[in-house]
């Protein structure tokens, strides 16, 4: 028996890092798993195949979580395959870093659309069935960066503080309908995204961490897996850092 037996989740951003951590954690704990992706279509296309002998539903979707309409679109076609939705985890993100000085318009929007936009999107597009259903979970990843800031990156740590204040709201407004939401703010996670960072950024990280080393992604997964369970029907409007101690 699973954690997550007979759910079914939407994880946007599953083709990597952490978000295919997600979809494979969800998918050994027994849920239907649908997830996007914005281009990595060959990554998504192994994934679904790889886990296509367990006995869930694993679908993956091309979207752009940015766009409002696409957004959905892609909604409506995944309510049309799976029925209902129990969880949604918004995971797509980005990095665009610039010191302010230096910082274009178009790596502020790109930034904000991606990481904050996409989930109004998706929230906005999942509600109202999640209200039908009176059940939900809704997981937003924000990060450390969103709770303390961080030079170069005033684009991500604002649209991640912007998550935090987000889900606490919707937390206010659809908590009496059974319908929770939820922050991660991982620390340092070993993915595409943290490999660009150059050895001198990455050992002051490590001086700073407690635990003296970078998060796997599927430590994160496992905080999902909880957050999504039945483990977790009386947490609502919270932030989890899963940082190594690094926000302490
Ligand atoms: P990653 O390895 O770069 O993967 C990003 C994922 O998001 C990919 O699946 C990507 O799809 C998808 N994506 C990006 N833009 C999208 C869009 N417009 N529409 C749909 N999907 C989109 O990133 P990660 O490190 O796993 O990070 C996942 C989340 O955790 C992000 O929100 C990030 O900000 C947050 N986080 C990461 C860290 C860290 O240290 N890594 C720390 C704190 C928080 P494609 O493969 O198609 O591009």
């Amino acid at each position: 028996m699973g954690l997550l037996d007979g759910k079914n989740a939407l994880i946007t951003g599953g083709s990597r890092g952490i978000g295919e951590a997600i979809v494979r954690k969800f998918v050994a704990e027994g849920a239907n798993v649908a997830f996007t992706y914005r281009s990595s279509s060959a990554a998504a296309d192994a994934i679904v195949e790889d886990l296509s002998t367990a006995d869930n539903t694993v679908m993956a979707y091309q979207s752009d979580a940015a766009d409002f309409q696409n957004t959905q679109d892609t909604v409506a076609t995944i309510l049309g395959d799976f029925g209902s939705i129990d969880i949604l985890i918004n995971n797509a993100g980005i990095t665009q870093d610039n010191l302010m000085l230096r910082m274009s318009e178009e790596q502020w929007d790109n930034v904000i659309n991606t990481n904050l936009k996409s989930v109004f999107n998706f929230t906005k597009a999942l509600l109202r069935p999640m209200m039908k259903n009176r059940n939900g979970s809704i997981i937003n990843m924000s990060s450390v960066v969103g709770v303390f800031g961080n030079a170069g990156q005033a684009n991500y740590a604002a649209s991640k503080a912007g998550i935090i204040g987000f889900s606490k709201s919707i937390a206010k407004e659809v908590g009496s309908r059974n319908i929770r939401c939820n922050v991660i703010a991982p620390g340092f996670v070993e993915t595409e995204m943290t490999e660009v960072l150059d050895d001198k950024t990455k050992d002051a990280f490590l001086a700073s961490i407690p635990m003296k080393r970078l998060a796997q992604s599927s430590e994160i997964a496992d905080v999902c897996v909880f957050l999504g369970s039945d483990m977790a029907t009386y947490v609502n409007g919270q932030t989890l850092s899963v940082c190594g101690g690094l926000n302490t």
